[in-house]
């Protein structure tokens, strides 16, 4: 019987495939010849040699060897330990510049190669099949990759950052020598996520931390300054920012993140926020006199009915108000950032307490205020604290929108909320100011700002007061048309 024919391999397959097959060579085990039997197409090709230059000859005759190389990487030694062993020896990497006859010089090549005995009828090794992969492109990548870590670990270092890396579904933690300094602990402590939070108050875990976490993983990006305790005792106020990354499914797999000591700075922060405190309570007492006065003076001069001295009287007045204003302002900033703002809740009618302000915003740019309330809304609330939000929005609505137009201010009830707006025919606000307006210090910058003074601290200390009672504030606006602040607290 004859074989089927579709099993029949041609002649020379083997010596065809062997060709064909990547980084290959076929060495007779002669040692310490190794003469070379057959060789890959890709073998000559990567080593810049034909077929004809090296069958028939030997290894090291072929691809002479430094002598400065290592012993545990030297072909000749290994090929004679293959032989030796009987076993595969592999080197993951070596160096091999080869002679490059376009630039006339030697290139750096890595490569990995592996060394296979191969044994003849008499189970003597009679052959060896080296294999060989440039794997030069890898090699430089992942060096590349290590001078950029090891930039990065020296930028981190010179400005004192520590850097961290914390998987968020195994919570491994990985972080920078620097960390362990930072938190006050012994080089070489072990610290974890829960170590980390044990230093930091557990008001500050829940209000700072874990909501700006719950925040990163809506926007993907963490920021908080926190205070830390020491060891021993001593406070430390961290920086804390970090990135998510997400997966395609938008499930976040790991957190980026530095931590930056700030004491020094947090400690200019105080001093200047002293400054301010004292320097404002400083101001109020002869601003509080000289109110007093110009209150008795008005009372004498309406007797005495001169004109000129009456509207002297009332510009003196409103100046003098601006000023208080702008003090009082300053003092609760400051109360505000030492943590000293207090709120005393009471219950009252909402929109009398809308009303009662708006007869203090009397307006010198003669804009008509409309307010009709349909009956009391009762509020439980800071009602000077509110009513501080309510005149800081009438103000600027009157500061920021021209003569003899019209301010309307609303209040309505919504669900388990009270909403209060003041809307405006004025300037309006950009989008992209209208984000940062309640920032403290923030004003918006442009020709007609220039003329109109303030400090930027009426909407950021509203946003305050108004988180405090657990409410909301926000403003809408178009440029040029008008804008509408709004506040809404619980009832
Ligand atoms: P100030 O008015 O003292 O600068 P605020 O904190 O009250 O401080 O306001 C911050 C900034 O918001 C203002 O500087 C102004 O640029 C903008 N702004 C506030 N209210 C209005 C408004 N009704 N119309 C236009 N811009 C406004």
């Amino acid at each position: 019987m004859s074989k089927p024919s579709g099993h029949t391999l041609p002649e020379n397959i083997f010596q065809t495939v062997f060709e064909k097959s990547p980084g290959s060579l076929l060495l007779r085990a002669d040692a310490p010849h190794f003469t070379i039997l057959a060789v890959s197409d890709s073998y000559l090709a990567v080593t810049s040699t034909t077929r004809e230059a090296i069958l028939g000859k030997g290894f090291s005759e072929v691809f002479p060897e430094d002598a400065h190389i290592d012993d545990s990487i030297k072909a000749q030694k290994i090929f004679a330990m293959v032989i030796e062993t009987g076993q595969k020896i592999d080197i993951a990497n070596y160096r091999y510049d080869i002679f490059d006859p376009a630039t006339n010089s030697y290139e750096e090549h890595h490569w990995s190669c592996s060394n296979v005995p191969i044994v003849d009828d008499d189970h003597k090794i009679a052959y060896i099949l080296n294999t060989v992969v440039d794997i030069t492109a890898e090699v430089k990548a992942k060096e590349t990759a290590q001078e950029n870590a090891e930039r990065l670990r020296i930028a981190a270092e010179v400005t004192g950052l520590a850097t961290f890396e914390l998987d968020l579904r195994s919570h491994n933690f990985f972080y920078s020598p620097r960390m362990v300094e930072i938190f006050g602990q012994k080089p070489g402590t072990v610290i974890t996520v829960n170590s980390m939070r044990a230093q930091m108050a557990p008001e500050d875990m829940d209000n700072i931390v874990r909501k700006s976490f719950r925040q990163a993983l809506m926007t993907g990006e963490h920021l908080y300054d926190i205070k830390i305790q020491l060891p021993d005792g001593q406070e430390r106020w961290i920086k804390t920012q970090g990135v998510i990354i997400f997966d395609q499914q938008h499930h976040p797999l790991r957190m980026l993140g530095t931590v930056l000591d700030i004491t020094e700075t947090r400690r200019d922060e105080i001093r200047k926020n002293d400054f301010i405190a004292m320097a404002s309570h400083e101001l109020k007492t002869p601003l509080t006199s000289l109110k007093a006065y110009l209150q008795l003076l008005e009372k004498k001069i309406t007797k005495a009915d001169d004109a000129f001295v009456n509207n002297a009287l009332v510009k003196a007045n409103n100046q003098v108000n601006k000023m208080s204003d702008l003090v009082y302002g300053f003092l609760d900033l400051s109360r505000m950032e030492s943590g000293k703002l207090q709120i005393k809740m009471q219950e009252f009618d909402i929109n009398k307490l809308v009303e009662d302000t708006i007869t203090e915003y009397a307006t010198a740019n003669n804009q008509a205020l409309i307010f009709k309330p349909k009956g009391p809304i009762m509020i439980y609330a800071d009602r000077d604290r509110i009513g501080q939000v309510i005149g800081n929005f009438l103000s600027n609505a009157i500061k920021y929108s021209p003569k003899e137009t019209i301010i309307k201010i609303n209040s309505r009830l919504s669900g388990n909320n009270v909403q209060v707006s003041v809307t405006d025919e004025g300037i309006g606000i950009k989008p992209k100011d209208q984000e940062k307006l309640f920032q403290r210090f923030y004003r918006v910058e442009n020709e007609q700002m220039k003329h109109i003074s303030g400090f930027g601290i009426g909407l950021y200390l509203s946003s305050e007061i108004i988180q405090r009672h657990k409410g909301k504030i926000w403003v809408e606006s178009a440029e040029g048309k008008g804008s509408t602040f709004f506040f809404s607290l619980p009832v």
